[in-house]
């Protein structure tokens, strides 16, 4: 299932550059070019790709390589190649290390952080079912103090996956007491990877920042090196709000990499080539459904050939 609904949006939008390509001619460039850059702008491309795209055909085109109609014409068939290389050249460079970096000391530690219903809890469950298939011993941690619902959503994960789970033992527990406790546990009995959920509540929250801050700190006492990777959700539907989001929590507590959630609904997900453009940090993991299977390890080649375009 490679993001069967996903993108279509995206698509839509880029379908407008085939109807470009019928009606072109030299004089035309300026608006053409115009169109192209709002039609990848919809897409959430971010504007810094999306200038860098249509800056680089424009230089094509006005340096005169294209000297006859059927030079144009052939210039601009060859757009979407250029574009899905331009995607692809960046997320294979600048998001190139997707493998998840879990370091030789046990248990390794993996935070997951994000905003409110970008869906962590779930991302979670189905990171603790691909890698307790993959053999790993699996302890999950409710780090979501905050949230009343937010440790029993992930206690059904836990019984779902068959993984044991830490949570807080009384109400607003602090959350880096429970994954302190957790890691210590994971340690003490042999877990692999301990899997620890944290608070989403408003990422322009201080207050969340701090409590990450303090998490990380609480673990890395317990397991040096740890956390190992702290992955940012980025809910696909949300276009460009995932760049002031992934700057905000990279700047605060250092992602290590993205899981890219929603791209089996109508997800603008182009956006996230802006985000790992920007900040050269990895999408590891993409999130088609909200079944125990519905994750993937992010592909660029998939994403880029099956999904934009
Ligand atoms: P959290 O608040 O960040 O922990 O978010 P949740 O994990 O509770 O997810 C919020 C909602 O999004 C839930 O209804 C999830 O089932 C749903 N969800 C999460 N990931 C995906 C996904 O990849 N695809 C779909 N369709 N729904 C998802």
């Amino acid at each position: 299932k490679i993001f069967s609904g996903g993108f279509s949006k995206t698509r839509d939008n880029l379908a407008v550059i085939d109807e470009l390509l019928l009606y072109w001619n030299l004089s035309d460039t300026d608006r053409v070019l115009d169109e192209l850059e709002e039609a990848l702008l919809v897409s959430d491309f971010g504007p810094k790709i999306t200038v860098k795209i249509v800056e680089s055909l424009r230089d094509d085109i006005f340096a005169g390589k294209l000297k006859s109609g059927t030079e144009i014409k052939a210039s601009v068939m060859n757009m979407k190649d250029a574009l899905k290389n331009s995607v692809l050249d960046i997320l294979t460079k600048k998001g190139a290390k997707t493998e998840l970096k879990l370091g030789f000391r046990k248990p390794a530690v993996i935070m997951i952080v994000g905003v409110n219903g970008g869906g962590k809890t779930t991302s979670l469950g189905k990171l603790a079912y691909r890698l307790k298939s993959g053999g790993a011993k699996i302890l999950m941690a409710a780090g979501d103090t905050f949230r009343a619902a937010a440790s029993d959503q992930l206690e059904i994960w836990a019984e779902r996956t068959g993984c044991e789970i830490v949570s807080a033992e009384k109400v607003k527990a602090k959350a880096s007491s429970v994954l302190s406790q957790a890691v210590k546990k994971g340690k003490e009995e042999g877990y692999d990877i301990v899997l620890c959920d944290t608070s989403g509540r408003l990422h322009t929250n201080y207050s969340l920042m701090e409590e990450l801050i303090a998490c990380k700190k609480a673990v890395a006492k317990v397991v040096q090196g740890a956390p190992n990777e702290i992955l940012l959700v980025l809910d696909g539907t949300t276009g460009l709000n995932m760049l002031p989001q992934a700057r905000e929590f990279n700047e605060v507590v250092g992602i290590t990499g993205f899981i890219l959630t929603k791209l089996d609904g109508s997800a603008r997900g182009g956006c996230v080539v802006s985000v790992v453009d920007e900040l050269g940090i990895p999408v590891k993991f993409v999130g088609v459904g909200e079944g125990v299977e519905d994750l993937q390890p992010f592909d660029a080649q998939a994403f880029v050939y099956h999904s934009i375009m």
